[in-house]
């Protein structure tokens, strides 16, 4: 049996299995594509699996800290270790009830939105008597020439309008229970190459000096955002960044001659490279059949399983990928053919690939879908349909060290 089909037989199918040596190979990778003192977010939004954000945590060695926007994602946080301290909680619509939870966990940092988000963060910090650290986060004004050259930001939940700020900044300073410690910028994902990448970070650095001068906000730590790209659902290499730390040095020795002796501290952030290309998704042929001259593979793992974000055209089409010891004898694993790629859910947008090539299937036959590291069972439909959540298996040094699944329990009050 091939080793996908015994981890199916195993554990179930559909079935996540993300790989531990990937994620710290991925952490140490970008931590030296990175200026030496710089700390590192890991998005939890990416994947959420405590076993993963405890292996970017890093036990004594160089790790990530914790980027978080919601109570799920604090206690997947605290059970991979973290302290308060090293979580930086981020959202546009953080409730009260959040904001509680979190200050009583002893999360002391706080990207801000708004004005009114300030004064929540404020408030409830002052009920448990204590002061925390809020970052302003900035939608900037101008966009890098990288993207597009735009004299006005556009208008956004996130953040707030940076022509604004030296209007606001004395009321923003004066808000009890807070203490304004930085920026927050964070304007690109999944950049296309290294060379916008580094533009990106040129404009953010830039427009951060700027609103340090003509603000008077205090920066303590420089969250510059990320932008770090992962190949997605189809095969292909987590980029490298040969040139960044160099270019990046340059940069803030211009804007912040004072970041090499911690002046500000300057923090990024990733999600999807840090974790996208250790996981992968098995699933299982249920049915193969044809209508009107169109062949239809039908898998055990639709948009409830992977691509809930697919509504956003996100997805589309992933690619599959067969073991070639699960072939048919005599058949040649190159041997492609175009059909249209479905899940098991009752509803026309259950797809994820139309008209893609595919290896030729038949059911039972166990499919890897690769790079699903990052938004992948958590950023999909879970509950639509009523099917279980996937499971999902942790290896390291190729042995499986976990398996669990999600559950989802009605409880009545
Ligand atoms: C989503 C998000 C990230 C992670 O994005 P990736 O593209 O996965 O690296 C980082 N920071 C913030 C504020 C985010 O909302």
């Amino acid at each position: 049996m091939s080793r996908n089909a015994d981890l199916v037989a195993r554990y179930g199918s559909p079935l996540y299995v993300y790989d531990l040596d990937r994620v710290t190979a991925a952490r140490d990778a970008l931590l030296s594509s990175l200026p030496e003192n710089f700390k590192l977010f890991f998005s939890f939004k990416a994947n959420p699996h405590p076993e993963i954000a405890r292996a970017l945590r890093g036990d004594g060695e160089r790790g990530c800290l914790a980027e978080i926007s919601s109570t799920g994602e604090l206690t997947a946080a605290l059970e991979a270790g973290f302290h308060g301290s090293q979580i930086l909680y981020t959202g546009p619509g953080k409730t009260y009830e959040e904001l509680r939870t979190a200050i009583r966990a002893g999360v002391a940092s706080f990207s801000v939105e708004s004005p009114t988000d300030l004064r929540h963060v404020g408030e409830v910090a002052t009920e448990h008597g204590v002061e925390v650290d809020c970052l302003l986060r900035v939608n900037s004004a101008t966009s890098s020439a990288a993207t597009s050259i735009r004299m006005t930001g556009t208008p956004s939940q996130f953040g707030i309008d940076s022509e604004t700020l030296p209007e606001l900044m004395p009321e923003l300073s004066a808000v009890p229970g807070t203490r304004l410690a930085g920026a927050h910028l964070f304007s690109l994902s999944n950049a296309k190459d290294e060379e916008s990448l580094v533009g990106e970070f040129r404009h953010t650095i830039s427009v951060a000096a700027g609103i340090q001068r003509e603000t008077g906000l205090p920066i303590r730590l420089l969250d510059i955002g990320g932008g770090f790209a992962a190949p997605y659902l189809s095969p292909g290499e987590r980029p490298a960044y040969p040139n960044l730390r160099a270019e990046l040095e340059v940069i803030l020795d211009e804007h912040f001659p004072g970041w090499r002796e911690g002046v500000p501290e300057i923090a990024c952030e990733s999600g999807r490279h840090l974790v996208g290309d250790s996981g992968e998704l098995l699933c299982t042929v249920v049915n193969v059949k044809e209508s009107r001259g169109r062949k239809f593979v039908i898998l055990d793992a639709g948009i409830n399983t992977l691509g809930g974000m697919s509504g956003l055209g996100r997805l589309l089409p992933v690619s599959v990928r067969l073991d070639d010891d699960a072939l048919p004898e005599g058949a040649d694993p190159g041997e492609l053919e175009v059909a249209t790629l479905a899940g098991p859910l009752c509803t026309p947008g259950d797809l994820l690939g139309k008209n893609v090539r595919l290896p030729v299937l038949k059911a039972g036959d166990v499919v890897s879908i690769p790079n699903a590291g990052a938004y992948g069972m958590t950023a999909s439909l879970l509950m639509f349909l009523g099917r279980p959540a996937p499971a999902e298996v942790i290896t390291r040094g190729g042995e499986v060290v976990s398996a669990s699944r999600v559950e989802f329990v009605r409880k009545y009050s």
